[in-house]
Parts: structure tokens; sequence; C-alpha cells
């Protein structure tokens, strides 16, 4: 409404726009980009992913070894709504990838500069792309098989979002917390983090018992691991406990994955921790780093755009498992 009380004009907002505001659900700070870009390394089924970090994490670079990116696809990869990861309704209830909603890149293009480079085993040449502000610069290029995506300067036209970014030490520690927990659930596949060219953590492939005392470390933990596997027809719940003995003073050392995805949930944390009831004082936190495997049907991951909320069709038989386990 203006003064004199007449209506504004309504107006269709531009694509960039349109992605600007939706990036902000997807992409909070940089420690979301480094997770959407490293999910989509695992979906294109790397066994090798590097993530390098610099200038103060607004610069973000992950490369990987995995299928690469089809030349006449790469530009579609950028935009919004678009993935080859799902086609029909029928396929948003059974996900069997990280990602499916086609939006962290369109998003990540509209708040930074991106250079992407792929090239897919059957292509001689690989492809680059400069991405800025929606606009997408395509050539040729040598390049390994996989792909590597280049994200600079990182919310430099959105002035609001980065100044809400904490000082780079604890974006940094976000970045760390992310990288730990695609590392927890992919044992199978090597990791390096770098702090621009100096290697912070690096993860050989391994099992999951080696990659949780690499990737949380800690001399006590390797001797304090109690294995669990349940096996029911519904689900099936792998993975490590602490030794009671072994008690945090913090909950740092809980983990819960779902099919391949980290995800928080009180509710089966408090089945967890029932089963500890009496077996450790008050003030303390039992360790758990737990994987369940369940039929994608039987789950929601598609309730948050960051994916770290799910809705389990059968959350009171699930507790009674985990509590038997
Ligand atoms: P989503 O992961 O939900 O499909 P994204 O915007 O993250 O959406 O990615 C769009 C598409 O780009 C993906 O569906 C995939 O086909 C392609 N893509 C992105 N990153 C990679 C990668 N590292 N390797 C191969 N393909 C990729
Ligand atoms: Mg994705």
């Amino acid at each position: 409404m203006d003064k004199n009380n007449k209506p504004k004009r309504i107006k269709q907002l531009s694509r960039h726009l349109i992605n600007q505001i939706a990036a902000g659900e997807v992409i909070e700070r940089p420690a979301s980009v480094v997770k959407e870009l490293v999910e989509n390394s695992i979906d294109a089924g790397a066994d090798k992913i590097e993530v390098e970090v610099s200038n103060d994490c607004l610069d973000i670079r992950v490369s990987d070894n995995g299928c690469g990116i089809e030349p006449d696809d790469i530009e579609l990869a950028f935009s919004k709504h678009a993935t080859s990861k799902i086609e029909t309704g029928e396929d948003l209830f059974n996900i069997n990838s990280l990602g499916f909603r086609g939006e962290a890149l369109a998003s990540i293009i509209s708040i930074a500069k991106v250079t992407c480079t792929s090239r897919t085993p059957a292509n001689e040449l690989g492809t680059k792309v400069e991405c800025e502000e929606s606009n997408v610069k395509k050539s040729e290029c040598g390049c390994a098989t996989g792909t590597t995506m280049e994200v600079k300067n990182l919310f430099y036209n959105t002035p609001a979002r980065r100044r809400f970014l904490k000082e780079a030490s604890v974006e940094a520690r976000h970045i760390r917390t992310e990288f730990q927990r695609v590392a927890l659930c992919n044992p199978g596949i090597a990791f390096t983090l770098c702090d621009g060219d100096a290697p912070l953590v690096q993860l050989p492939a391994t099992n999951l018992r080696q990659r949780i005392v690499s990737a949380v470390g800690g001399r006590e933990i390797a001797k304090n691991l109690l294995e669990v596997s349940v096996d029911t027809s519904m689900v099936r719940v792998e993975g490590f406990v602490g030794r009671p003995s072994a008690a945090k003073k913090t909950n740092r050392e809980q983990f819960l994955f779902v099919n391949g995805r980290y995800f928080q949930s009180s509710y089966f944390r408090k089945a967890v921790l029932q089963a500890y009831d009496k077996l450790i004082p008050s003030d303390t936190q039992p360790s758990y780093f737990l994987y369940i495997t369940i039929d994608p049907e039987r789950i929601d991951v598609n309730v948050h755009p960051q994916k770290t909320e799910i809705r389990f069709d059968d959350e009171q038989a699930l507790w009674q498992i985990f509590n038997a386990a």
C-alpha cells in the first residue's frame, strides 16, 4: 500500500532473486556448502573426496573422482529443480540418494561465484562452467574424471547474511562437524580436509570401526567401542556404542544415521539413553554411533531443506529395537 491508499502493483521476482531467497534455507553458512557439495560427490559414486577451505571459510573447493556430469547437462545442473536423482512422484517416497531437491547448486551460484570442472569417463575432454549471478559460461577443458566445484566469496552479494556469520574459527568448527558426520557415514570413501594447502584431516578408506577411531580420535575410543548389530524384518541397526565406563561429560560422541544420512532425533536419543539408565552416572553421556538401514518408503526425509529432520513411520517399534540393541 502506498501513501494514497492504493495497492502497489504485483511483480514477478527475477529468477536470480528467487534463488537468492531460497538459498537462505539451504545455505545457512559455509558448512552448508561443504555438506551439499560433499553429498553430491557421494551421490556421484566417488571414493575419493577432497575439501579445501580458505579465505576465512568463504572459499570452498570440493573435488571428487565420481561419475562426472555430461557436458550437455552441466548448465542444467545449476538451474533450480533440476536433478538426476528423482523423476516421478513415486521416487519421492523411495529416495536412495542424499540429494533429490535439485536446489543446492542453483542456491549456491546465487550467493557466490562458482567454477565447476567436470569430466565423465566416456569423454576425453572435460567441461568448465563459470557461474556468476545465475549466468553460466561454458567451455572445454582438460581435467581428470570426476568433478571439482570451486565456490568463491560466499555471500558476497548478501551482506546481511555475511554479517550474521560468526568469526572464521566458529565457521571452521561447523565445517569440521559436517565433515566428520559424512566421514563417519562413509568409511569406504577416502576424505581429506585442507585449510588452504595444509591438510587438516586425512582419512583413508577403511572399515567402520577404524573410521570412527580416526574421525573421532582420542586414544581411549578404540578399546571402548562395543559392536551393535540387530536385524529385524523392518530395520537393521548396526554400529558401535561406548562402554558405560567410558561415558563422557559431553554429548559430542552421539551420532545417529539413517540410510547413509546423519540425523538428529531427541526421541531416539532418549531411547538410547534409557538403555544406559543406571549403568552410567546421571551427569555423563554415553558415546554411540548407530546406523539404521530401513526401507526408504518408511521414512520421510523431505521435512526440511537441510534434511537433518526425518520422520519415521514406526517410531515406537524402533524405540523397542533400539532399546533391545
Ligand atoms: P540434487 O543433489 O538435489 O540433485 P544439486 O543442485 O545438488 O541437486 O545438483 C544438481 C545435479 O547436478 C545433481 O542431480 C547431479 O546430477 C549433478 N551433480 C552435482 N554435483 C555433482 C558431482 N559432484 N558429480 C556428478 N554430478 C553432480
Ligand atoms: Mg545435491
